[in-house]
């Protein structure tokens, strides 16, 4: 089971007592807390070797997601200074204590130096600051539940952390050719980010398709029938995208490969572009990017991964209107975000030179979003994210056979769209419901990126000069 180790601070000089005090009152802030995941309490730090024994446990542990510490009493940091620099974990300063209040009677220098981490805790902020080392303060009484919801806030973004470390991403085909937006170091990706991008060529897959059995196929379309509404009688066009999702899905498996990428481009003898198979994909927690892109093929994931719902997205026409843009793809929208059964349907595709391909339609569900685009700026990688509103769409559009959403971008449309630009934010996207601005600064401060956010107070200006300022600092860094 995936744990946060919870190490504590402390020394010698309060006595026997009050270390077994620590002890127990560590014991209970860990068992306390109401967590994602549990937080288990590993020790407290007297000396040098023990903090460097923990430390190097921690980093070596496959179990241990990240390590939470706190110092309950004073304890001074040149002790702590080499553990921490050594340490390979997410780290998160949790800065409590044990009572709420001040007692008043029994308040005397036993309880004061007990009960001291508004002092201890500083020389602990001190030597991360000292060390620069990355970390998550958390601030809050352990009881308080808004201090467990932050800490669980924290252990998400650590879990998308650790899956982004090591996620496959097979490109089925190379990208669709010409486009700049969807190329990028995946060498680079992977020591940044940890994601191992490779080709399987589309001819592998062709042999895979044909190895489906009878039964393989019966259970897939049974699946359709229950999940989403028929709405053709083509049901060839169905039987072959469900063959090419069992083909696909094996391939990942056997290459334990989470996101996946194609292009109309590249689908050399096969009959279709995976279109219905790709969003039951996508629905079932793959990441998807479409024309080979990689990037948001894995960005899909990674939010997947951790329960949100995601999709991958495109900004596609806009009505200027109502300040609205209409987000679809070819084909490949991810069900998880309909606001009501999706229906199956096969219609032409217009490009690409292929059979007409069944696809899922429907309309995406209303609520806050982020539209969030990685992008490879040849001396690092930045994260764009856009707030948005999804609204119901305010037209059916019955000639229109995709699926589709449509959103208010913030502050408005043409606001939005100016620092989109500026910032060099791609046509495709991950659309992701309900994520805070939080996470995606924590998640980008853990993966050592740039991160641009575009919201309510944006302004294109100050965006610029945010990213010149950005570019000095990585240049300085290398
Ligand atoms: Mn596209």
């Amino acid at each position: 089971m995936k744990t946060f180790w919870f190490i504590v601070g402390s020394q010698f000089l309060y006595g026997e007592e009050t270390l077994r005090q620590v002890e127990e009152n560590a014991k209970t802030i860990a068992k306390g807390l109401k967590t994602k995941y549990p937080v288990v309490y590993k020790g407290t730090v007297k000396t040098y070797d023990e903090a460097m024994r923990l430390i190097k446990s921690a980093n070596y542990e496959e179990e241990c997601l990240g390590v939470i510490t706190f110092c309950h009493t004073f304890s001074p940091s040149k002790m702590w200074a080499n553990a921490l620099k050594a340490l390979q974990k997410p780290w998160c300063h949790f800065h409590t204590q044990f009572y709420d209040e001040i007692p008043n009677e029994e308040i005397d220098m036993d309880y004061m130096n007990l009960h001291q981490s508004a002092h201890g805790d500083r020389e602990h902020g001190f030597i991360g600051t000292r060390l620069q080392k990355k970390r998550k303060v958390i601030v809050g009484h352990w009881q308080d539940p808004k201090t467990s919801v932050a800490i669980s806030n924290w252990q998400d973004v650590v879990a998308a952390v650790n899956e982004s470390k090591s996620l496959r991403v097979i490109r089925f085909g190379d990208n669709m050719r010409e486009v700049a937006v969807t190329e990028g170091d995946k060498l680079e990706a992977q020591t940044k980010l940890g994601w191992q991008v490779n080709t399987i060529g589309v001819g592998a897959l062709v042999e895979e398709i044909k190895a489906v059995t009878k039964a393989e196929l019966n259970a897939k379309l049974a699946e359709y029938k229950k999940n989403y509404v028929l709405n053709t009688d083509n049901l060839a066009s169905i039987e072959y995208q469900a063959k090419a999702e069992i083909a696909m899905k094996k391939i990942l498996d056997e290459n334990n490969a989470k996101a996946f990428t194609n292009t109309f481009e590249d689908l050399y003898h096969m009959e279709q572009l995976p279109g219905l198979a790709t969003q039951n994909l996508m629905k079932m927690g793959y990441g998807y990017g479409g024309e080979g892109d990689w990037k948001t093929a894995a960005m899909t994931r990674i939010m997947k991964a951790i329960g949100k719902v995601a999709t991958f997205m495109e900004d596609y026409t806009y009505d200027w209107k109502q300040g609205l843009i209409l987000g679809a793809h070819m084909l490949e929208v991810c069900p998880s975000i309909a606001a009501a059964k999706p229906k199956i349907e096969v219609h032409h595709l217009g490009i690409g030179g292929k059979d007409a391909p069944a696809r899922l339609v429907f309309e995406g569900k209303q609520g806050n979003a982020k539209a969030i685009s990685l992008i490879d700026l040849g001396n690092r990688f930045r994260l764009i994210a856009l707030d948005v509103e999804c609204v119901k769409p305010t037209k059916s559009m019955p000639n229109l056979p995709v699926a589709r959403v449509m959103w208010k971008p913030l502050p408005d449309l043409e606001t939005s769209a100016a620092c989109w630009l500026i910032a060099g934010g791609a046509h495709h996207t991950t659309l992701i419901y309900d994520l805070s601005l939080e996470f995606l600064r924590d998640f980008t401060n853990l993966l050592d990126i740039e991160f641009v956010h575009i919201g309510k107070d944006a302004d294109p200006y100050v965006l610029e000069q945010m990213m010149k300022n950005n570019d000095i600092y990585y240049r300085l860094r290398g």
